[in-house]
This record gives C-alpha cells, structure tokens and sequence, in this order.
C-alpha cells in the first residue's frame, strides 16, 4: 500500500484512526496543530488528550450501550480502548482514566511506529488530493471551519450544539400525551400526526416556568457566546424574558386538540418531534437549555406526560463544530463533494470520547480497505459503532441534526416479549446480537484483506 494517509487532528479520532490504518501497514502522517495553535480546552501537546472529564463512562457491555462501544473496540484492537485500560483507576461501573499518563501513552505508542510521523502545524485548507481523514473535533480551527464551510454551505456546519433534550418514545405516558401535528397539516396520516403532545394547565405552566427560573444553569467559556444568542435562545433565558415568552413560542397551544379532554383548552402544549426514522426517539422541540443535567431530569418530568421520561440525551448548547453528515457524508463517512476525505470524530456529529474514538477506528479501517482495494462490507447497524453511523450519514432527521452520544434507542429494535418490564432483557438482546455482528464483520473484513493479498 504506497499511498499515504494524513491524518488532521491527533485527538481521541486521529489517533485512533492512525493506529488502525499503521497496524494494517499504510503510511500515516498525522497533522496535529498543538501545541503551535491552542484551543481554549487544551492544555497540552500530546495527542489524545481528554478535555474536560477523565470518564469514558460506563464499562458494561451488557447493560449500557457506551459499554459495548468499549467491547466493540476493544475486539478491534483498538489503541484508545488498549490505552484506557492501562490506566484506568477505581471508579465503579465506570472506565475511569488517568487522562496525562493515557495521552503520553497514546503519543508515545504512535510516534514510536516506523510508519508514524506527527508534523505540528494548522491545517488550513481543505486538501485537493491524496487520501485524507479530517479529524478535528469540536474546537476545529477558524481558518479549517472556514475552508469546510466554503465547501459545504453555511448552513451544513454548525459551530454550536444547541441540543434539546431527546427522550425514549416507549418512555412517554401516552394516557396524556398525544400523537398531532399544529392545525392537522401534512398531506398523509403520518404527517398529521408527526408530534407527541404534552398538555399543560396554567398552575402546571406557572410550576414549570418557576422550576426553570430556579434551575441551576452551567456557565459558558469565555469566548464561547459569540454568534450564538441570535440564533436559538435558551428556554430559560425565554422565561427570564417574560413569563408568558415560552408560552407564545415553543410552548404556544394553539392548533392542537387534546383526545384525552376535547373540552378543555390546553394553556399550554410541550411538542416532541421524531429524532430518528426508527420512531424510538423523539425530541422536545425548541427545549435547548443550559441548565444543569440533574435540573434537568426534575424539570422535565413536571411536564405532564413526561414524568417517567428516560433521556436518551439531555439538552446544552456548546460550543461545537459538527458537519450535517446526513446531507454531506456517505455511509463510509466521506465527503460526497470530495470522496478522497473522511471525516472522523465528533466534528461529524458524534458526541463524546468514545463516540469520537469509535468514528476514528471505522474511518482508519474503511481507510485502509480502499487504498488496498479489499471489500469491506457494510458495518451492521446493529453494532454499537454501526448504529451510530447509521444514524448521523443517514438515520438522522438532516433539519434538526445535533451530535448524538451512543444508545439503544439508535438500534434496530429487537423483538422481545414483556415492554419495559423486561428491560434488562432487552439490553442484553441488543448487547447480545451487536458483539455477534461486530465479530461477523471484523472477520468479513479480515478475509476481505486475504482474499486482495
Ligand atoms: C470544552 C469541552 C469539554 C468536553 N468534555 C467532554 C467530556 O467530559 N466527556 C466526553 O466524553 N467528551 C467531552 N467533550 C467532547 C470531546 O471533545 C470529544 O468527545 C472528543 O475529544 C472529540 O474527539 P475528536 O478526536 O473528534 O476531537 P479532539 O479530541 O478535540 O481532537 C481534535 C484535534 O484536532 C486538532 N485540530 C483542530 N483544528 C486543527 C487544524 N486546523 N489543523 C490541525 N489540527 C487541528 C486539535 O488540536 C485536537 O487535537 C468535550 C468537548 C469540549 C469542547
């Protein structure tokens, strides 16, 4: 394999991805900008570095969908996993990790390859040719974020999450909420019935409007506001601006009829909207907010409707440069406009450490499987790695795409008798049927390669 690969961005997805595509013999070069060029998160040069938290969350790869990501990665062999374990400390259930030995041991395991290079600098422009991976994560430089956004649009790249919260739809206590659209619009029955409605009274609105004035919000950065607060307003900083706001905006309750009370005119009306084309996730529309995640969860199940809600994210808004892969990705994460770069890592629209590490390893390797030209079969969406991008280069609702930590609401259902009665049955099933389809496909690729060599 002559062709080089060049990595942008040495963070938890270039690494990774560098690693995979060096185990499999291509020359990787890996473009790092630290610590020439700081971002206002890190704090060193090393690659691989954690931000903020030490956590790569929950290590059950029964139970927990997080968990299985590790699992998964782990089968494959995977640098990040390899590393986290190493130094791990005590924390429960979770992978806890010490974050400078982890990065000084991700650096020094990479640049100790043969066919390893590491050249600090910025990359500015997007590449005309070669093979490429972007990987620059959240904090993706100005100049870069620029040349992307020239190619893609203005509005396929975002530099803020404003997320609202998502919830389970099986979640939802379907005795008060109901299914409709605004004024019934929509030229099929699907369509007229696209929202799930929760009804308040004005002693429930008042509750929830006091409830989000005394929540407790987090802080932004400094320097992190910029070009935001034209664009999507926080649902508390709406009630700090009237108490009635909310209620002539996302919260307004007018075109909607209650089935379970017809007579009785709602004041006001929580609307969720589809998140995913399974139907299993739905979220709360026009809710971002900058509460803290435990305000949250208290807030929210006050709404009528929601009070024993399971999240499958809570609501933020970040500073955060993701793509809208569902418009400008292929399901082997390249760029449909210039199919000779990947993208790899939360900027396609991932959330988290392992999120970003787990869309690095499947680019390093989907890497690899073209410059060799082996046939690399289609990652099965019921993997943990599958199901995540499944959903942001196809699965996802492109209008209100928002990046997306890995859960079970992102898997093809499985058919289990007993509803949520039966939920750890459920988990187990998906846990179950994800590490026999990962192996199945880790093995497909392998005799993909033996069969080209
Ligand atoms: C403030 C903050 C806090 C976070 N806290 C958490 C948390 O607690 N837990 C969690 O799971 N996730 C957290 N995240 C999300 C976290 O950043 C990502 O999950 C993960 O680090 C993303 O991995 P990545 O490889 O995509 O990007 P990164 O790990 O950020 O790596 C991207 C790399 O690209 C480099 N780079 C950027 N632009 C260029 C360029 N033009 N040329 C060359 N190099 C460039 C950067 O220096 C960086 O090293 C946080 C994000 C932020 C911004």
């Amino acid at each position: 394999m002559a062709e080089t690969l060049h990595i942008v961005g040495g963070g938890m997805a270039g690494s990774e991805a560098a690693w995979q595509a060096a185990q499999a013999g291509l020359d990787v070069v890996i473009h790092e900008m630290r610590p020439l060029v700081e971002t206002f998160a890190h704090q060193s040069g090393d690659l691989a570095e954690m931000v903020c938290s030490n956590s790569f969350r929950s290590d059950d790869d029964e139970q927990n969908a997080v968990g299985l990501l590790h699992w998964e990665m782990r089968a494959a062999g995977g640098l990040i996993m390899a590393m986290a374990d190493r130094h791990r400390l005590p924390a429960g259930g979770a992978l806890a990790v010490d974050r400078e030995a982890f990065a000084r041991d991700v650096t020094q395991t990479l640049t100790a390859l043969p066919n390893v290079r590491v050249e600090t600098g910025e990359i500015t422009a997007l590449p005309d040719d070669g093979a490429w991976i972007i990987a620059t994560g959240p904090l993706t430089s100005g100049a870069l974020a620029e040349a992307i956004r020239t190619e893609t649009g203005a509005d396929a790249l975002a530099f803020f999450d404003a997320i609202a919260p998502i919830v389970h739809h099986d979640s939802v206590d379907m005795s008060k909420a109901w299914m409709q659209s605004r004024y019934d619009k929509g030229e099929t029955e699907e369509e007229r019935t696209a929202y799930l409605n929760c009804p308040m009274d004005r002693d429930q609105y008042e509750a929830f409007i006091d409830a989000l004035l005394a929540a407790e919000k987090t802080e932004f950065h400094e320097g992190e506001t910029a070009g935001y607060f034209d664009g999507c307003l926080p649902i508390e900083v709406m009630a700090e601006r009237g108490r009635e706001t909310l209620r002539h905006g996302p919260m307004k309750p007018v075109g909607l009829t209650n089935p379970h009370q017809p007579d009785i005119k709602a004041h006001a009306v929580v609307q969720l909207r589809r998140d995913n084309k399974l139907g299993t996730l739905y979220n709360i529309v026009g809710f971002q907010t900058k509460m803290k995640y435990g305000a949250q969860t208290d807030v929210f199940r006050t709404i009528p409707g929601l009070e024993n809600a399971r999240f499958a994210r809570l609501g933020g808004i970040h500073r955060n440069t993701f793509l809208n892969s569902p418009t400008l990705l292929d399901d082997r994460l390249r760029l449909r406009s210039r199919p000779h770069i990947r993208f790899a890592g939360q900027i396609t629209g991932v959330e988290g450490y392992v999120e970003s590490a787990a869309m690095g390893l499947l680019a390093g390797r989907l890497a690899v499987a073209e410059a060799a030209g082996w046939d690399l079969p289609a990652i099965p969406a019921t993997t943990a790695t599958g199901a995540l991008v499944t959903h942001i280069t196809g699965g996802a609702d492109a209008k209100t795409f928002q990046p997306m930590n890995v859960n079970f609401g992102l898997f093809p259902p499985v058919d289990l008798k007993g509803g949520r009665r039966n939920r750890p049955a459920r988990y187990k099933a998906y846990t179950d049927r994800a590490k026999a389809d990962w192996s199945q496909w880790l093995n497909a690729g392998h005799a993909g390669r033996a069969a080209a060599e």
